[in-house]
């Protein structure tokens, strides 16, 4: 669905691009709000491949490792988000630069801009890898947290990564780490730090560095002895095998 949704949004673009000189002007900034419509469609395919994510925990939950059918399924579903999301990219990378060179030409250059991004977009598109899709962040992640997780529900995947797993499920487990150093209650939707490691509420954080940054200050790291003097979004990342450990804490709480 969502692949019909950005296809339509391309050839929206496309046909915003005028044929006419004299339209040049006007549809320019037309051309830009839809790029910036599409570009919103990355939060609904970044939500779907934390969904995919999810459903994939739940099997792992449910069957362990044997329904690797079913997992390499859903690992295709995943690459395929990574590919929309990229193609996405290379789109609105198209269309900035070729705006950004035809409104310093003559208007009769505008005349052929619509075939100047289809080419470049292409172009963009073929230097795009299996390897660059399987590098997507939410892909990574996908397969770390599957593994993580059979680990955790005593599978063996890969048995030379046991003892370094080991160590991380020792840590995560701890009940201390599942309330958020900001609201000091338990987390909801734990973001990890990339640079430090530690975890946070996804909305008290969010809050927390737009708060800053809007009075121009950086945020630091609120766990107590952390010296990342630095925390940005882009360093944050949902941690599905995480929030499942305490949904199932939750509940397990519940029956004592
Ligand atoms: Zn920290």
């Amino acid at each position: 669905m969502i692949k019909l949704h950005v296809c339509l949004w391309v050839e929206f673009v496309f046909i915003s691009i005028p044929a006419a000189p004299f339209l040049l002007k006007m549809s320019l900034s037309t051309v830009q709000s839809t790029v910036s419509t599409l570009k919103s469609c990355q939060t609904d395919i970044a939500a779907c491949m934390d969904m995919i994510s999810d459903v994939a925990l739940g099997i792992v939950e449910a069957q362990g490792m044997d329904n690797s059918s079913a997992l390499k399924k859903l690992e295709d579903m995943i690459l395929e988000c990574s590919r929309l999301d990229r193609e996405i990219n290379c789109f609105v990378d198209s269309v900035d630069e070729m705006t950004a060179q035809v409104t310093q030409e003559p208007p009769e250059a505008m005349v052929n801009l619509r075939n100047s991004v289809k080419g470049r977009f292409t172009e963009l598109m073929a230097g795009v890898s299996d390897t660059d899709l399987q590098r997507h962040s939410k892909v990574v992640a996908f397969k770390d947290s599957v593994r993580k997780y059979a680990m955790q529900a005593g599978q063996t995947p890969d048995e030379n990564e046991e003892e370094e797993l080991d160590e991380d499920i020792a840590v995560t487990q701890s009940q201390t780490n599942f309330i958020c150093p900001l609201t000091q209650v338990e987390m909801v939707n734990p973001m990890k730090n990339k640079k430090c490691n530690h975890y946070y509420d996804q909305v008290a954080v969010l809050e927390m560095i737009k708060c800053k940054h809007k009075n121009r200050k950086t945020f630091r790291c609120p766990k107590v002895g952390c010296d990342n003097k630095d925390v940005r979004e882009s360093d944050l990342e949902l941690d599905l095998v995480m929030k499942r450990m305490i949904q199932n804490h939750k509940r397990q709480s519940g029956k004592t």
